[in-house]
Formats: C-alpha cells, sequence, structure tokens
C-alpha cells in the first residue's frame, strides 16, 4: 500500500467521523421511505404558531403526516412512492364544512327568498315528503361531495334521513364525516315517529362506528321541532352510545320567541336546564344568543358552527362570532343546505364570513383573513372535537390536505397568501386533494366517483320533484 493510497483513506475515515460528529450518521444518510410528498408549496401549516413555509414540504404515511416543513431542509430525509409538485401553489389543510345537508343540493334553487318558516313548511318539508327516498339521499350525497372535495373541503357534518345512504356515498367518495340522523316530532321521510327514529339511529350507529372515515351521530332538528321528552330521549341514547349531537339552535327571532313562550327560557337557557349542553353537542347557526348564553357555551365546551350565506339568505339575523370567538367558543364554519346558500363552497364561506362581521361591526379589523382562514380549519376541528386529528397539518395528524392554485387572473399578483385565499380565491382553484392519506382528486380530477352519472341522475330528479310539486 502506497503512502497515497493510507492519506486516501485516512481523508475517508476523517470526513465519515465528521459527518457521524455532524449528525450525518448512516441512519440519516438512509432515506426514510414514505407514501407521499407534497413539495414546494406555500405550505400554510394552520398550527398554533401560524407558521408558514414559503418553499414546503409535508411527508404522508399511511393515513398520517409524518412532517411538515422548510422543503431545503426536509427533502433529503425522506424517499416517497408519489411526489406531488407544488410548486407555485398553497397548501394547507382541507376545509371544514361544519354544517350541511348534502342530499338537499338535489333541492339547490327549487324555492328562494322566502323567510325560513315558510321555506321549511310550503316546500322543503312537502317536496321531502313526496322526493326522500333512499336512492334520492345516495345520489343527493354523492352530488354533495362531488362538490365539496372539488371546493377543497375534506370533512363536513351532515343532517338528514336514511343516513345510512348518507354513509355509503360518503364512504364511496373518500370524504370525512359526522353523519347525524335526524329527529323530529313530525313524520319524516324514513321514521313515522320520533321512536322510530332513535331506533334507525341506532342501527346506523351500529353498522357504522368504527369506519375510518364516518363518525355516526344523532341530529335532533331544532328546539322548535322536538319536544323536551324527545330531546331528553336523544340525550340519553347519544350518552349511552358516546356520539356527537347535531342540532339547530336559536337561529331566528321567532324560534326565540317561540321557545322563551313555551319554556319560559330562551333556546339556549333551556336546552341548558334539560342537559342538553355539553362537548357532545355541535350546535348549528346560534344567531340570537345574549352574553350569559354565550358564557354558557363557553362553560359547557359547546361546537358552534356559523353559517354566513344562510343566514344572510333567510335574513335570520348575523350571529355574534366575534363576541363568540372572544368568550372562547369554538367556533366553526358551515353552508348549510345547497336550498339555502346555494352552493358549498367553503372558500364563500370564508370570505362572506370576514366580509359581514366587518359590515356589521363597522370594524373593517374585525375578522382578518388568518382568522377566517382559521375558521375553516383548526377552528371547525374544535368545534367538531377533532382538533387532535384534524385542522392543520402537524406531524401525527390525519393527512388532510389541499393544494390551491395561486396563478389564475383574479389571484395574481400575489403578495399575500392568506389575503389570496380568502379575497380573491374560489372553490374551482383547487387542484388537489388528499383525505386520509388518499388522493381523491389529482389537478382537478376526481379520482373516486363516477361524475358524469351522478350529473345524469341528478337531473332526473330534478324533474321528478318539479312534477311531485305539481301533483296535489
Ligand atoms: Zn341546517
Amino acid at each position: 500500500m502506497n503512502r497515497k493510497h493510507t492519506i486516501a483513506h485516512s481523508l475517508v475515515a476523517l470526513l465519515i467521523g465528521s459527518m457521524v460528529a455532524l449528525g450525518l450518521d448512516t441512519a440519516r444518510l438512509e432515506r426514510q421511505s414514505v407514501d407521499l410528498l407534497i413539495e414546494g408549496g406555500i405550505t400554510l401549516t394552520m398550527n398554533a404558531a401560524g407558521q408558514v413555509f414559503s418553499d414546503g414540504l409535508v411527508a404522508i404515511r399511511g393515513d398520517r403526516i409524518v412532517a411538515v416543513g422548510d422543503r431545503r431542509e426536509l427533502a433529503s430525509r425522506f424517499s416517497a412512492a408519489r411526489v406531488i409538485d407544488a410548486r407555485g401553489a398553497a397548501v394547507m389543510p382541507g376545509l371544514i364544512n361544519g354544517h350541511t345537508h348534502a342530499a338537499m343540493s338535489l333541492f339547490r334553487g327549487i324555492a328562494d327568498d322566502l323567510v325560513l318558516q315558510e321555506w321549511l313548511t310550503r316546500y322543503i318539508f312537502p317536496a321531502e315528503a313526496k322526493n326522500v327516498t333512499r336512492e334520492f339521499v345516495y345520489w343527493g350525497t354523492l352530488l354533495a361531495c362531488w362538490e365539496m372535495i372539488r371546493g377543497g373541503t375534506t370533512t363536513f357534518v351532515d343532517m338528514y334521513y336514511y343516513e345510512s345512504s348518507v354513509a355509503k356515498a360518503v364512504a364511496q367518495a373518500g370524504l370525512r364525516a359526522i353523519l347525524a340522523e335526524t329527529i323530529l316530532d313530525l313524520p319524516s321521510p324514513d321514521s313515522r315517529t320520533p321512536q322510530l327514529a332513535l331506533q334507525y339511529t341506532e342501527r346506523f350507529v351500529a353498522q357504522w362506528r368504527g369506519h375510518p372515515l364516518i363518525i355516526p351521530a344523532i341530529g335532533p332538528h331544532a328546539p322548535y321541532t322536538n319536544s323536551t321528552v324527545t330531546l331528553r330521549r336523544v340525550n340519553r341514547l347519544a350518552e349511552r352510545l358516546r356520539i356527537p349531537i347535531v342540532m339547530h339552535v336559536a337561529e331566528t327571532e321567532t324560534e326565540v320567541r317561540d321557545i322563551t313562550r313555551r319554556y319560559g327560557a330562551r333556546p339556549i337557557r333551556y336546552l341548558d336546564e334539560i342537559g342538553l349542553l355539553s362537548p357532545r353537542l355541535i350546535a348549528a347557526h346560534v344567531v340570537h344568543v345574549d352574553e350569559r348564553e354565550i358564557a354558557l357555551l363557553g362553560r359547557h365546551h359547546v361546537g358552534v358552527i356559523h353559517n354566513p350565506q344562510s343566514n344572510m339568505k333567510l335574513a335570520s339575523g348575523i350571529a355574534p362570532v366575534p363576541r363568540m370567538i372572544r368568550a372562547g367558543v369554538a367556533v366553526g364554519l358551515g353552508t348549510d343546505g345547497a336550498a339555502s346558500n346555494n352552493t358549498l363552497d367553503m372558500f364563500e364561506a370564508m370570505k362572506t364570513t370576514a366580509l359581514l362581521h366587518k359590515v356589521a361591526t363597522g370594524d373593517p379589523r374585525v375578522l382578518n383573513a388568518h382568522q377566517a382562514l382559521a375558521l375553516a380549519t383548526i377552528g371547525g376541528a374544535r368545534a367538531l372535537h377533532l382538533e387532535k386529528e384534524i385542522g392543520s397539518l402537524e406531524p401525527g395528524k390525519r393527512a388532510d390536505v389541499i393544494v390551491v392554485g395561486l396563478d389564475a387572473p383574479h389571484q395574481i399578483p400575489l403578495y399575500d397568501v392568506e389575503s389570496q385565499l380568502v379575497y380573491a380565491s374560489r372553490a374551482s382553484d383547487v387542484r388537489t386533494v388528499i383525505i386520509n392519506g388518499r388522493v381523491v382528486m389529482r389537478d382537478g380530477n376526481l379520482l373516486t366517483l363516477d361524475t358524469a352519472a351522478i350529473r345524469i341522475k341528478a337531473n332526473e330528479f330534478r324533474d321528478k320533484v318539479v312534477k311531485s310539486l305539481k301533483a296535489k
């Protein structure tokens, strides 16, 4: 062995030694294998520190996020079966639609510009009585899932009838959802009495409990459509089955007047008296509440879902969202059903929320873009009591991630990504959607549903609905 070789060997040994010293050991050089990398996008984590990486990376293994951070720091640590190039786009947690009635997509535009009570009793309830079947619910939910995935929604909360058929459609679409079977004192499309609806709920929960994407739940429609006896039964069943309760609460002034006359207390206080306020409850609307009621919602960890467009369209009023947030209430956003919105577009919901509360308070600093994004992501997760699993991009959480293009004419030029997402972006700007680690939409193409078949079926149901409303 000549001297040159010895020096070369010593240099190599020195180099390896210093690499070990720097932490660049062989384990580090051996890349961790993951299933999916999303690289190069402006990555909004929505974590507690509000971290944004201008050249980010999200690593996903199975259904979980394993790393989020700066691409230049992390890229060498991972090798992936698939890589999504997100350069020029935003990468963020999937949006959470905290309140809707998915199958009502088939009633989109059936009756607009009416007062809630008239809208419900003259159009929605009769149209539902004549048309809502298992098949209607299944196809209507598929249509809603198509629209929601297309617009970057990865989790939603539903309240409707034939919830087993809703679950079948949701599982097929690959969306995450809390699905609540409706309980009403009136005869409903799937149950003649509330007792039968409670029995349906038990069967539904038994069938879907433990599904990786679906949390079965119970949905007493509202305090004014259920007796106290029914609401107490609902509460007991929810406690026994350990399931969430989804309910419309304090939506209109008429409701507050009726409940106060009937029970001597405003809706939130009445629900407190009969034991309904708890972390189990996800309350939609909560428009008409006083300070005492806001404190009660906070104390009982009730999740509140704000539906600004439905509230505006039905002229229900303006929920005191900034005051609820200040009081520590967990608030998320929802679209409500397509019959009272008329879309399931969470980008519209974010923008409307930001604008509505500025004009309501006369203060343009109220509800800024970051807060609107938070309501649709981590805030919604808190309101659903799922903040440990979803709502932000953090290691250990479920991989619910969306890639939103930023190069459409209405998004150019880019100064501030949060401003652009809330005030300038649209559902159609969403490119790619990942739910529970699975790519369900890639570059605008839905991978889980037959959209042509859904379009045909939806139009067939529309014709049936029109005929049914003409027949006496
Ligand atoms: Zn609703």
